[in-house]
């Protein structure tokens, strides 16, 4: 059976970054770079204030109270109508472009006009470049400003926006099928009936999948009969990916293997050395024309997740390994989930030779990242994940842990 870093690893192998899409500025938040941007100007574009008050040569300034005389006035958004001398001054606005001559820039709290066309500089001496900023300082034209695999946020979409990109080269997001399995299930707005259990899966994993940066396409509920199953494995593979809940253990009923490999998708791994979803299934289906890696825009290959039914199993599982298929879809860098360090809250004693993903809540304390184990009974009890944000991570082997002991988490 593979160990979670051996499934994880045979995820990444099969999964290649989604074709890019251009998409225009305002709808990219939360995607992935395509390419690299290169900056088509300087920033700032020009010498510029960055304070209200006059522009003058600091070498005019021997003394308190030196006075100038005033020769113009700039605003942001216009131009100096000419240079400043020795002896004068302009006007000058956060912003504005600076005169030819100047060096300096004092703030208009620092000075006092003496008649119409006079300024008194208060301060005994003035500082070359101070309150200006050079052409060009904090980006070339050019220059390389965001790489290929940076996740565009607010500050992304600042610099895309400030270089002229209205569109931008990114991944698509995956579109991802959810089929539940199962017999008991029934649709959310319905009561269950005697043995029957409401859909709450689908609600979740879809959740999961948005959050995580695909398109969700809830396919409902498949009944445990081959037919019918076989059917919907038909549906949810003309997706980027697909995933299965429950029906993959080795119960009677638990036909997802098995109608997937006669669906033609092959088989990656069944099983891993996890707790909870030990039952968990991957394969890729692939179609003609298909190079050996290849998911692309085309969709000529689908990912295929099985996912073991209980919620627990199914969240943890997809946490662990359908975002990180999501993340190398998405173009990613580093798709594997991020590990931090925080200290046990309380000693724990930890008694398996599975490696346990265990439902958490992780704070920044003021000692630092603390994580608190929620009560859990194990991979039904999807209530244990109601105060949980995060996953404390256990090793395949029996360990016990006393408060302040450091662990690693998967922060959700
Ligand atoms: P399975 O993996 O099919 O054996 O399912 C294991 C258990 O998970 C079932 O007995 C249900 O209690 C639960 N379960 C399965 N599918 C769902 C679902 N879609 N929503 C909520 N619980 C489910
Ligand atoms: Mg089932």
């Amino acid at each position: 059976m593979l160990t979670v870093s051996e499934a994880l690893e045979a995820i990444l192998r099969e999964v290649d970054p989604l074709a890019p899409v251009s998409c225009a500025l305002g709808d990219s938040l939360g995607l992935t770079l395509a390419a690299q941007v290169r900056s088509d100007l300087d920033s700032p574009p020009f010498d510029k204030a960055l304070m209200d008050g006059y522009a003058i040569r600091s070498a005019d300034i021997r003394s308190a109270g030196t006075e100038l005389l005033i020769v113009d006035e700039v605003t942001a958004g216009r131009v100096p109508s000419r240079a400043v001398e020795s002896g004068q001054a302009t006007r000058i606005m956060t912003g504005a472009p600076i005169p030819d001559g100047v060096d300096a820039v004092v703030k208009v709290e620092d000075t006092e006009t003496v008649g119409t066309d006079r300024v008194r500089i208060l301060a005994a001496e003035t500082h070359p470049e101070q309150n200006l900023i050079r052409r060009g300082t904090s980006m070339r034209s050019g220059e390389v400003v965001l790489e290929a695999g940076r996740t565009l946020r607010a500050q992304e979409l600042a610099a895309l926006a400030e270089m002229g990109c209205a569109q931008v080269s990114v991944r698509q997001r995956p579109t991802m099928a959810v089929l539940a399995t199962g017999d008991e299930l029934v649709p959310v707005s319905e009561t269950p009936g005697p043995g029957q259990i409401r859909n709450s899966n689908e609600t979740m994993l879809a959740a999961q999948i948005e959050h995580a940066g695909g398109q969700a396409v809830p396919l409902g509920i498949a009944r445990d009969e081959r037919e019918h199953l076989r059917q919907w494995i038909q549906v949810g593979l003309q997706h980027d990916v697909l995933l299965l809940s429950g029906g993959v253990s080795a119960g009677k009923l638990d036909l997802v293997p098995s109608e997937l490999e006669r669906a033609g998708v092959e088989q990656i791994f069944h099983k891993v050395r996890v707790k909870p979803g030990k039952p968990v299934w991957f394969g890729v289906l692939r179609r003609k024309s298909d190079s050996k890696n290849g998911l692309d825009g085309g969709r000529n290959s689908c990912l295929v997740f099985g996912l073991p039914g209980n919620p627990v199993s199914s969240m943890v599982c997809f946490e662990l390994f359908v975002r990180t298929a999501i993340r190398r879809l998405s173009g990613h860098q580093d798709a594997k989930p991020q590990t931090i360090s925080a200290r046990l809250a309380h000693p724990h004693v930890h008694n398996d030779d599975r490696e346990t993903y265990f439902p958490a809540a992780f704070e920044w304390s003021a000692e630092g990242p603390a994580v608190t184990l929620m009560k859990w009974h194990g991979s039904s009890d999807l209530q244990s994940t109601r105060h949980a944000n995060a996953m404390a991570v256990f090793p395949a082997e029996p360990v016990e842990y006393s408060g302040g002991d450091f662990v690693d988490v998967i922060l959700w």
